[in-house]
């Protein structure tokens, strides 16, 4: 698939020298929040990696000394430089500090682009590609599929309007197509009858229906029948050849549910929708 693989450029906390992070723990979020700097940013950074780093450790230290918000630690979880590095910050499983308030750290996870309010406010693909990859990499860790900008749910102006363009398109991958469309899954034939046999397998409710009030009930009948209809279907299950998805597909399926958090819905909506009228046959 287009864009597959990116090759992650990390610089951890040990290449920074810095020590662990004391930053609480947070095993899970709704997803990530981009931020910027919201501070002018030298546009010396694009031809001097030297000076993003340098940036970044300046970055650290300023929280640590601010005494109002008493950070622990520098505020964001990672940053993305113009050159593509993935700079770690608090890192994975730890609480941000940069959304505003406790119950939006606790939220989302929070990835700051080196781009500014002047100086440099545009964001390289490199940079936009190490945001992802920053994304990715806490999605593997704890992180749901949400992509949000620090002003969704806070009174501010970050990410700014380049990186908020771009968060608000599902922050894709520069390079790939913006996140796939239903065209791009395109499943085979035999995928499809694959798919169409587990739904008939696991639609045999009708059988399992309360039968009212009024009417002949035998619990031990009902329940020993539930049981063996529960195994038939296990066994019905265990028989199915598996659907065998390329990781291409699960990529591309996942991307575009990711993109449009509405869609798991709309699909439970669409499978509901079957069950109920297989009932009603
Ligand atoms: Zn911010
Ligand atoms: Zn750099």
């Amino acid at each position: 698939m287009p864009g597959k693989g990116p090759t992650l450029k990390l610089v951890t906390r040990a290449q920074l020298g810095w020590p662990a992070s004391a930053a609480p723990a947070q095993a899970t979020t709704r997803g990530v929040k981009v931020h910027y700097e919201g501070t002018p940013v030298s546009t010396r950074l694009l031809t001097d990696h030297a000076a993003c780093i340098a940036e970044w450790k300046a970055i650290r230290a300023s929280h640590l000394a601010n005494k109002t918000e008493n950070y622990s630690d520098v505020a964001y979880n990672y940053a993305a430089c113009p050159h593509g590095y993935l700079l770690e910050g608090r890192g994975i499983g730890k609480r941000t500090g940069a959304n505003g308030n406790q119950d939006l750290n606790r939220a989302h996870y929070a990835i700051v682009g080196l781009v500014g309010s002047s100086g440099l406010v545009t964001p390289t693909d490199a940079m936009l590609g190490a945001i992802r990859d920053g994304i990715d990499l806490l999605r593997q860790h704890g992180a749901g599929p949400e992509i949000k900008g620090h002003r969704d749910g806070y009174a501010t102006t970050c990410p700014g309007a380049s990186l908020y363009a771009w968060v608000q398109k599902g922050a894709p991958r520069p390079g790939t197509t913006t996140p796939p469309t239903e065209d791009d899954v395109s499943l085979t034939a035999a995928q499809a009858k694959q798919l169409a046999e587990l739904h008939d397998v696991l639609v045999p409710y009708a059988g399992w229906q309360y039968k009212g009030k009024d009417e002949e009930t035998d619990a031990y009948a009902y329940l020993r029948g539930t049981n063996a209809s529960v195994k038939a279907v296990d066994a019905k299950v265990s028989a199915l050849k598996p659907v065998d998805l390329t990781d291409a597909q699960i990529a591309a399926l996942a991307e575009k549910v990711a993109a449009a958090p509405g869609l798991a819905d709309a699909i439970a909506e669409k499978v509901a929708q079957k069950i109920a009228d297989r009932l009603a046959e």
